[in-house]
């Protein structure tokens, strides 16, 4: 049997896919149930976004969240004399000011990855994975598994976006490698 190409390697067939939550590609530990979404367009990316990813309220100062606005004011009126104390931090989701980002339309002369992308750097500064997907031929903690290494190695390995970059790009170029012989029934243990 001839040798499929590296090129062949990277097609996926279509129908298998879904657009993932950007949250989960950010943090799959964390955004597991994201997983399990049919996102097959961008619009509906944004609108899962806006639906399920509102910063929840907060202190700008010590970055305690409340479950209520009533909460986080009375909070914000109980330190005005004796303030809470500052600390770094962040507090993951969307804020009002990414919603309006979000709200414009996509760049239409880009292919739907590279949107993807885009929405990607309205929400985090680091750079976005190479592959928006979730492959939904596979079974869902294999997809966990391929999107935690994704996320964690290149943050682990430099701090270059660049070396970021080509570490994502083979991490994923492997797990294509090893889809394709898990598909040929080269890798029968699941
Ligand atoms: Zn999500
Ligand atoms: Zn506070």
């Amino acid at each position: 049997m001839p040798q499929k190409s590296r090129a062949s390697l990277r097609a996926t067939p279509p129908g298998a896919i879904t657009l993932a939550c950007p949250f989960y590609k950010f943090n799959p530990k964390t955004y597991q149930p994201c997983a399990r979404l049919k996102l097959s367009k961008i619009s509906y990316v944004k609108q899962h976004l806006v639906r399920a990813h509102i910063v929840p309220p907060h202190c700008p100062r010590c970055f305690e969240v409340f479950s209520t606005l009533l909460e986080r004011d009375a909070h914000l009126r109980r330190t005005e004399e004796e303030h809470c104390e500052v600390r770094p931090g962040t507090v993951e989701g969307i804020t009002e000011a990414t919603k309006e980002k979000l709200s414009q339309r996509s760049d239409q002369s880009v292919d739907e990855a590279e949107q993807w992308r885009d929405i990607w750097k309205i929400i985090f500064d680091e750079p976005p994975p190479h592959c928006p997907y979730i492959d939904q031929d596979l079974p869902e903690e294999i997809n966990l598994y391929n999107d935690y290494l994704f996320s964690e190695v290149p943050k682990r390995v430099s701090s270059s976006t660049e070396r970021r970059e080509l570490v994502q790009r083979t991490l994923e170029e492997v797990a294509r490698e090893w889809k394709h012989l898990w598909r040929q029934g080269k890798v029968s243990a699941i």
